[in-house]
């Protein structure tokens, strides 16, 4: 489980701040976060992933505080929504790259072979030497998933996945995150969209953020009772 207590953000040079109290994002579910434009979910995002520091407040996976650590030491991976891979590096020395560092904390033992479970299990063997630019839009967020989840995150986030995607991929990318979820690779999955159709479809659980609060929390079947779904 991943908590979120009492946490309190203001930017240097805004007035917006976010104040979360008590939220909680459960395993083997996927949670998305909603929110109109700037409520603040990318702030959420952030400070889950460590690329935002909080003063006061807490982070906790699976018991672990890991309010004071920095993004790189933390168990959560984030797809941005320009995905980052290295364009001049073929997707296999992406997802290669990305194991390395669990080579040195004796995570892997050999990363040719975990590079090669990874690109079976998406099925990226055809495109394992080709270089991201080269790819569609849906064959690159493959990667990039397929990228994030080699480094055996407790929690992966998605911010706005199906922004460059046509309905096709986002069909292939609806069925990619169900299976994530129902194979436990990655226990805690959070996606912010502000496509409702992918949302309704893919999230068991639900987040609503406005002006810096959390203002619904809970399944996805009652956020469907709430006068915040009718609004859509
Ligand atoms: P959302 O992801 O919901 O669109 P954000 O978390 O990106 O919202 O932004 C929430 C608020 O914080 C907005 O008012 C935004 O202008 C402000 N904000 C975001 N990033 C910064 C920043 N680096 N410096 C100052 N204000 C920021």
């Amino acid at each position: 489980m991943l908590h979120i207590n009492n946490i309190s953000y203001t930017y240097n040079n805004s007035d917006f701040s976010l104040e979360i109290d008590n939220t909680e994002f459960q395993p083997n579910k996927i949670t998305c976060v909603l929110g109109e434009n700037g409520s603040g979910k990318t702030t959420l995002l952030n400070i889950i992933g460590g690329h935002l520091l909080i003063k006061e407040g807490s982070v906790i996976v699976f018991e672990n505080d890991i309010s004071n650590v920095i993004a790189t030491g933390r168990p959560v991976a984030t797809v941005f929504q320009n995905l980052g891979l290295f364009p001049h590096l073929s997707v296999r020395k992406n997802i290669a790259l990305a194991i390395e560092p669990n080579r040195l904390i004796g995570k892997s033992e050999n990363v040719d072979l975990d590079t090669n479970t990874i690109i079976t299990k998406f099925q990226l063997e055809d495109l394992q030497h080709k270089k991201p630019t080269s790819l569609s839009g849906g064959q690159q967020q493959r990667v990039a998933i397929a990228r994030a989840i080699a480094t055996s995150p407790k929690v992966l986030i998605l911010d706005e996945p199906t922004s460059a995607l046509d309905y096709q991929n986002i069909a292939k990318l609806t069925v990619l995150l169900k299976e994530l979820k129902n194979s436990q690779q990655v226990p805690i999955m959070i996606v912010v969209s502000h496509d409702w159709h992918f949302v309704m479809d893919i999230a068991d659980d639900i987040i609503y953020i406005e002006n810096g609060k959390q203002i619904f929390q809970g399944s996805k079947d009652k956020f469907k009772t709430t006068s915040l779904y009718n609004i859509k």
